[in-house]
């Protein structure tokens, strides 16, 4: 089994990385949003658990999440998992470790993809998509090759998200060291943390990472 935690701030590319971990290793990525949203739909008494507490505007506590990936961890016959927005509190962290030994696996890594600060201010806020076919653009390091224009469709209308402006993503960033730089000592402090450059480009990054999990040992 290769269980392993990917931890980096917005923007930083985790959701690129699983990806890859995805198709190249068949890693199976246990993101929590997708799984309450999951739960949610399904009609098991988990499910409905979740719904009840969604709907009354409440958090999804803890053990409600640790009891999604337990139900997770025995459904599949995965080579192994990818953890990504769970957990992002020691508790979580914790409650994590005891779930995996309890389930008798491991977690091999955990994967800090550091970026600075600024650089990813620019990166993510240049960032704007066409609006037909998805393609990604930046203002700076990817402009359309006709001003307006999408290079891969020909469309006109681009999209901008909301929250990928400096201010909103200085909030998230703060929010982020706040809330899960705890994690990096502890997982430290366990003989767990790998850092990769998270601002390289994605072959790069992706590398960076495999050598992390192919390392003997
Ligand atoms: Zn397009």
């Amino acid at each position: 089994m290769t269980n392993i935690i990917l931890l980096g701030p917005p923007g930083a590319g985790k959701g690129t990385q699983a990806r890859i971990l995805t198709e190249e290793r068949g890693l199976v990525q246990l993101s929590t949003g997708d799984m309450l949203r999951e739960a949610r739909a399904s009609d098991s008494e988990m499910g409905r658990k979740v719904a009840e507490v969604m709907d009354r505007g409440d958090l999804v506590t803890d053990e409600i999440v640790i009891g999604l990936i337990e139900e997770k961890l025995g459904m599949t016959k995965a080579p192994g998992f990818i953890f990504d927005g769970f957990p992002r509190t020691l508790g979580q962290a914790d409650a994590l470790g005891a779930l995996l030994a309890r389930v008798d696996q491991g977690l091999d890594a955990v994967i800090e993809m550091r970026v600075d600060d600024a650089a990813l201010v620019a990166r993510v806020s240049g960032r704007f998509t066409c609006a037909d076919c998805g393609e990604v653009y930046h203002d700076e390091t990817r402009p359309t090759a006709k001003p307006g224009i999408c290079d891969n469709c020909g469309a006109t209308e681009f999209k901008r998200r909301a929250d990928d402006n400096p201010e909103s993503l200085k909030q998230r960033l703060m929010e982020y060291y706040k809330k899960t730089s705890p994690l990096i000592g502890y997982y430290h402090a366990k003989g767990k943390l790998n850092v990769v450059n998270g601002l390289a480009d994605i072959g790069t990054v992706a590398r960076a990472i495999a050598k992390v999990l192919d390392r003997p040992g």
